[in-house]
């Protein structure tokens, strides 16, 4: 008789499994945890299948450690949409599995408890037995507390005493108490009367339940799409569902987790995000697994929550960037969650205000099923958008004096500000005047940033940390200033100006942790701010009921940005910046500074008329064989020396142009953009193919070959499909 063969995956960056000896695995095991002998330590993969041979002899192989049968094995849909993934973005199946999972679960470590939904009571017959138990005994002590309590969950037993676990079996056997499972409620509290846009939304989706269909869910900020989103989730439960809802990015959604728990009171909701406590994690990753989560609510990694009773998924914000995961496999959230909702037949909603024009595109061509939210749910105008013409005026470290009048006019009405940059390529640098020195990071083509607060010098792109010099280290000057706009920057200029306001700075640094970010939307809901400067950070997903300005600063880069998806980032920023202002009975402004104030994305911003904008896009990348008219991936390479980089990816070239059908265009390799980073020189080639199914058969075809070529030692490479960022 011959032990069974386990294939496991693991988390190295080889694209195999690997075959292991398990004498007591059954086909049950598939898709469970498994502990193995791996080099000279161990390692936690999961079991892809059980075999009866392995290509391997037989005294070649190794035992198990052991099987880890503590959690439900991840359904065969799990693998599945793991194996999509491998196979999809052209990362090892081993390493996919290892994402998908929280950290937890990739060590041998106990699995966190349960949360506790075992109700302990004492019987009649409990009350009887007790005044005849040894005092303080076990027993006796656990039927006291009950009597005392009423009703106990297993944790609070645990605290009466530690063997309560033990105890408890016995006890119940005994009739002396009962146990019952508390149900969740999945009854939802009551929300708004639905506008008739919003009732024909919901019931379009209803009516997919059941089968794949995805939507796409157009409406500007306000117009009720939240709303839409909880009345369908609220009917995936009813049919006894769960429902996966994705978000950018949770940090900064507290207030539609909240909505979601308010609405749901007693649905058992499990919130995912990298930033949570390992335990927390795995506990709402294990709820899900079991079944026994609701609703998950979730950033991009929580798309590979296993979902046995998936009824319903959305993702809310589609368009946003942060979908995309830019390191390791680099998959974009949005695109697995369709794909996902495909593999198990349920509706998919998209919701954006803006759109990426890859959806967009889907929609018109029939793909995706559109649902147009015209109008704000709760009566209010649009904010009224206008181009200050920057051409005639002198700006005053960036600001137009119209735009400063502006700000004046909301001081005086005791209304409040934002100040909008995108920090992105405007932080300040410290610069010297007489000689032209600026503050360059030694390590990367980018120059450090001038971090006032403590006073010290910081790289964004490899974290160099450097003291601010008194002094410019050229030529001796001690007259250095930090160049540039950057928040700290402007917040200095504005108080000058203003020196009676608040005046509040909101950046990445504000936002930090989840309690700084409240802390700074506290403060500006209490109205103890007249002034916000802020970035990206501030335009997404809150309402300032006060705020009736915004002004918009340096945006005309974007239009003429070597990356083609700049003009689409620009307008769903200031579209959604813009949906920040004005949102209560206060009418709002958004002020753009411009030197093209004619420019058609300015116009389309100021109709409201984001159709115009992304039909016009459309037409311009159609033009000029760009996304979503063609397909992409990307091959990078890094290497100390750019030479290195270089030649790697052009001997890739040549291996592709040998392999490659009509159908793919290899461009010649180039340094990227941000060329230093972090001591490495990086460049990049361009795969491009007008056929998905052609690129996808290259591409494999391909990086087989490319994983035998021999590269320096130093020099790493990956793959990057439907990249983002060029
Ligand atoms: P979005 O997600 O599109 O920004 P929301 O769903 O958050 O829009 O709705 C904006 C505001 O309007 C919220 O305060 C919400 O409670 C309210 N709202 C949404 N739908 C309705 C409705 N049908 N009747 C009244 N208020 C509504
Ligand atoms: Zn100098
Ligand atoms: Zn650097």
């Amino acid at each position: 008789m011959n032990s069974p063969i386990v294939r496991v995956a693991l988390d190295v960056p080889l694209p195999r499994g690997f075959d292991y000896l398990a004498s007591d695995a059954t086909i049950d095991d598939v898709g469970r945890r498994v502990c193995v002998p791996f080099g000279r330590g161990e390692k936690i993969g999961v079991i892809l299948e059980v075999l009866s041979t392995s290509g391997l002899p037989p005294e070649k192989l190794k035992p198990v450690r052991a099987i880890l049968r503590d959690a439900p094995p991840f359904p065969p849909d799990w693998l599945g949409l793991a194996d999509f993934c491998s196979r999809y973005y052209q990362h090892p199946l081993g390493e996919v599995i290892a994402l998908a999972l929280p950290p937890a679960m990739r060590r041998r470590d106990a699995l966190p408890r349960m949360p506790d939904r075992e109700i302990f009571r004492i019987t009649e017959d409990g009350r009887h037995a007790l005044p005849q138990l040894v005092q303080r005994s076990i027993a006796a002590r656990l039927l006291a507390a009950l009597e005392l309590n009423g009703r106990m969950t297993r944790r609070e037993l645990r605290e009466v005493s530690v063997s309560a676990a033990k105890q408890l079996p016995g006890l119940l056997e005994k009739g002396w108490l009962v146990v019952e499972v508390e149900a969740p409620s999945l009854k939802a509290a009551a929300g708004p009367d639905l506008l008739e846009e919003q009732r024909q939304a919901v019931e379009r989706v209803a009516q997919a339940f059941g089968r794949f269909s995805p939507f796409l869910l157009h409406g500007v900020t306000g117009s009720g799409k939240t709303e839409v989103y909880l009345r369908l989730i609220e009917q995936a439960l009813e049919r006894g569902g769960q429902a996966l809802l994705l978000v950018p990015e949770i940090a900064l959604t507290p207030q539609l987790e909240a909505r979601v728990s308010n609405r749901f009171p007693g649905a058992r909701l499990v919130s995912l995000h990298s930033s949570l406590a390992e335990g927390a994690r795995a506990a709402g990753f294990l709820q899900a697994l079991n079944g026994e989560a609701d609703i998950v609510l979730g950033t991009r990694l929580s798309v590979f929550t296993p979902l046995p009773r998936l009824a319903l998924m959305v993702v809310d914000e589609e368009h946003d960037p942060s979908f995309k995961q830019q390191e390791g496999m680099r998959y974009s959230a949005r695109d697995v969650a369709v794909w996902r909702a495909k593999q198990r037949n349920v509706p998919i909603v998209l919701g954006s205000a803006t759109p990426s024009l890859e959806s967009w595109a889907a929609a018109q061509a029939g793909r995706y099923q559109l649902l147009e939210l015209t109008s704000r749910a709760v009566a209010e105008a649009m904010p009224e958008v206008r181009c200050v013409d920057t051409r005639r005026e002198k700006l005053q470290d960036g600001m137009s004096e119209h735009l400063l009048r502006a700000i004046a006019e909301r001081l005086e009405r005791g209304e409040q500000s934002l100040v909008f940059l995108n920090r992105r390529g405007y932080a300040p640098v410290l610069a010297c005047p007489s000689c032209g020195w600026v503050s360059r990071c030694p390590g990367c083509a980018a120059n450090l940033v001038v971090h006032l607060a403590d006073k010290r010098l910081r790289c964004h792109h490899c974290g160099r940390e450097e003291r601010i010099p008194v002094a410019c280290p050229t030529c001796g000057n001690q007259d250095i200033h930090p160049f540039g706009r950057g928040t700290q920057r402007l917040e200095e200029t504005l108080a000058a100006r203003f020196p009676q306001a608040r005046i509040l700075r909101v950046d990445r640094d504000s936002a930090k942790s989840q309690s700084c970010w409240h802390a700074v939307l506290e403060a500006i809901h209490k109205g103890e701010t007249d002034i916000l400067v802020g970035t990206q950070m501030l335009a997404k997903g809150h309402d300032f009921p006060n705020l009736t300005l915004v002004g918009v600063l340096n945006a005309d880069a974007a239009l003429f940005a070597a990356d083609f998806r700049a003009p689409e980032r620009l307008f769903a920023q200031l579209m959604q910046v813009g949906g920040r202002s004005g949102r209560a009975a206060l009418p709002g402004q958004v002020l753009v500074q411009t030197q093209y104030p004619d420019h058609p994305l300015y116009r389309a911003l100021a109709a409201h008329d984001f159709a115009a904008f992304a039909d016009a896009q459309l037409a311009e990348r159609e033009r000029a064989g760009f996304p979503p008219f063609t397909h992409q991936a990307m091959l990078r390479a890094e290497a100390p020396e750019l030479k290195q980089a270089l030649a790697f990816l052009k001997t890739a070239w040549e291996l592709g142009g040998g392999m490659s059908p009509g159908e793919i265009s290899l461009y010649d390799a180039v340094p990227m953009r941000l060329h230093r980073l972090a001591h490495l020189e990086r460049a990049q080639l361009l795969v491009e193919s007008r056929s998905r199914p052609a690129l996808q058969g290259f591409l494999t075809q391909w990086l087989a070959a490319i994983r035998e070529l021999k590269a320096p030692r130093a020099l790493r490479w990956h793959i990057d499909v439907d990249p983002l960022e060029f």
